[in-house]
């Protein structure tokens, strides 16, 4: 999945790249990367070594709901905007755009066009790693709290059925154990009553 761009030099360049689920199977995560993948946009030579790749990223996954543990799907979708620079000049474009950053919230200086392209990543050996890009972006989509349906019902604590597609009798509600405590109490002081 890498992308080559020792070969240039000035201009803005298309990126169209299609893949295969297959190519995301090596994931070992919360989620499985379930339809095409593409990262679709331009990439370009800014002055010296840094390249600036602007792409929109799609894909599907499938999680896992965190209520009824059923697998559904999300669609990803988003929009990148990455510097990307060689190892050698890492350390020091970082330390720049922090201070850049910092000058310009200040306001000692006003953000340029420049600044406001929003990641920083190294490339290696002349290339970008699209993968790495799609990686990131599959990560960030990911819910904290994935649900399958806003009023996703869960699964019943009692009998374990899945509550969206069967309806159980089980008593639902949760019962605080002092207060079930006292209702045995009550009812059978009624019963030695009655
Ligand atoms: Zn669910
Ligand atoms: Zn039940």
């Amino acid at each position: 999945m890498l992308l080559d761009i020792s070969r240039l030099r000035t201009g803005v360049v298309d990126v169209n790249r299609q893949y295969a689920p297959e190519a995301f199977a090596d994931l070992k995560d919360d989620f499985r990367v379930v339809g095409p993948t593409g990262v679709a946009g331009t990439v370009r030579r800014e002055r010296g070594a840094a390249v600036i790749l602007q792409a929109r990223v799609t894909s599907s996954m499938e999680v896992t709901c965190s209520r009824c543990l059923e697998p559904f799907t999300v669609a990803v979708g988003a929009d990148v905007e990455t510097r990307f620079v060689p190892p050698a000049d890492f350390a020091r474009v970082t330390a720049e755009t922090a201070v850049k950053a910092g000058a310009v919230e200040t306001g000692e200086s006003q953000p340029s066009a420049e600044d406001q392209v929003i990641g920083l990543a190294e490339y290696r050996d002349g290339s970008i790693d699209l993968g790495e890009v799609v990686r990131e972006q599959l990560y960030l989509a990911l819910p904290m709290k994935p649900l399958c349906r806003e009023d996703c019902k869960g699964l019943c604590a009692v009998c374990g059925v899945n509550r969206n597609r069967e309806h159980c009798e089980c008593q639902q509600e949760w019962v605080d154990p002092r207060m079930a405590v006292l209702a045995e109490w009550k009812s059978r002081n009624e019963k030695t009553k009655g």
